[in-house]
């Protein structure tokens, strides 16, 4: 299932943008899941007689979803006028193309227009800080709820009559084991472990103790482990082989998220993954730093900032 469709969509590398406010809308773009081009096209606006192209119009964005080009614009009073008249002869020339334009920080209404901006007012006022530190978006909201929704799919044919027991590690699998339960259509049972692995900082020690065990026994149950993320694969190996010597009649791995490049167990099974994830600490979707950020809807890069503050 480590296909290329579910690997973080934003790449890593951002396109060299002109200008800040471009890259600020581009960010906008991203929290709420809205797919951007930047600068794909090039509009012919005049030639000269031999037909060479001598004046073209490059808008800033183009949004495939809705076929909206966008251009921002922040630009002194003189240079609106140029421009101005640039964009009049595009529309002439190009009638079919939609294009609109965001004058500075008119693009929150513009948003609104589109219907794109669904959401703006939601997140709390203080979900709106913690996402001030987030660098890049790897997935958003939708794309999660998408991804989850076909896991739930695919969990429901694979056990139609097996009634399975979801079995999630506290904390970090909290949003997803609820999303993803409630996306499965068979009876599902569900049970809860508490272990210590990252403690609260970044790095993996390795070791793995249960602080709280599962409520009833597994004897003879079909055993789902719903993780969060399998890193090092140190984590989850040890829980299934925890929980295989409980005799169940099968334990098989679903995980949320996984960075293969940084396994260290080789031989670890994983049935059921959602996203394939870069070698970056990542947060949000129940993910942590320091236990915070859990509660942000999409899953994300910290800045270098929120990294190192204490
Ligand atoms: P592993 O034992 O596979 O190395 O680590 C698994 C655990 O490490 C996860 O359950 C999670 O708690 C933590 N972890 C690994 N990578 C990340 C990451 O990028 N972000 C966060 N928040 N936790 C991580």
């Amino acid at each position: 299932m480590a296909d290329t469709k579910h690997r973080a969509n934003a790449p890593l590398t951002r396109p060299q943008f002109a200008h800040e406010s471009e890259e600020e809308l581009a960010k906008l773009f991203d929290f709420y899941g809205i797919r951007w081009e930047y600068e794909p096209r090039s509009f012919p606006l005049e030639w000269d007689e031999t037909g060479r192209v001598i004046e073209s119009f490059n808008p800033d964005f183009y949004l495939p979803d809705v076929d909206l080009y966008i251009e921002l614009t922040t630009l002194k009073q003189s240079l609106v006028t140029r421009k101005n008249r640039k964009i009049r002869r595009l529309r002439e020339l190009y009638p079919d193309v939609r294009l609109e334009i965001f004058y500075g920080r008119d693009y929150r209404n513009l948003l609104f227009k589109y219907g794109l901006a669904k959401g703006w007012d939601s997140p709390a006022p203080y979900v709106k800080t913690l996402a001030h530190d987030i660098d890049r978006i790897l997935f958003t909201e939708a794309q999660i709820q998408e991804r989850v929704r076909e896991l739930g799919e695919q969990l429901s044919k694979d056990y139609a009559s097996k009634s399975p027991l979801l079995v999630s590690v506290l904390k970090g699998a909290l949003y997803f084991i609820a999303d993803l339960s409630r996306a499965i259509s068979i009876p599902v049972a569900m049970d809860f472990m508490a272990i210590t692995s990252y403690g609260g900082e970044k790095a993996s020690s390795g070791a793995v103790r249960i602080i709280k065990d599962l409520d009833e026994k597994i004897t003879g149950r079909n055993v789902i482990l719903v993780e969060d993320i399998i890193d090092t694969g140190l984590t989850a190996s040890y829980l299934v082989k925890n929980l295989s010597a409980r005799d169940p009649a099968s334990v098989r791995i679903c995980t949320l998220l996984d960075k293969s490049v940084r396994r260290i167990v080789q031989d670890l099974p994983i049935d059921y993954r959602g996203f394939e994830v870069p070698d970056i600490y990542v947060v949000g979707y129940g993910l942590d730093y320091r236990q915070l950020y859990r509660n942000l809807p999409f899953i994300g890069i910290l800045k270098e900032e929120a990294l190192s503050r204490s």
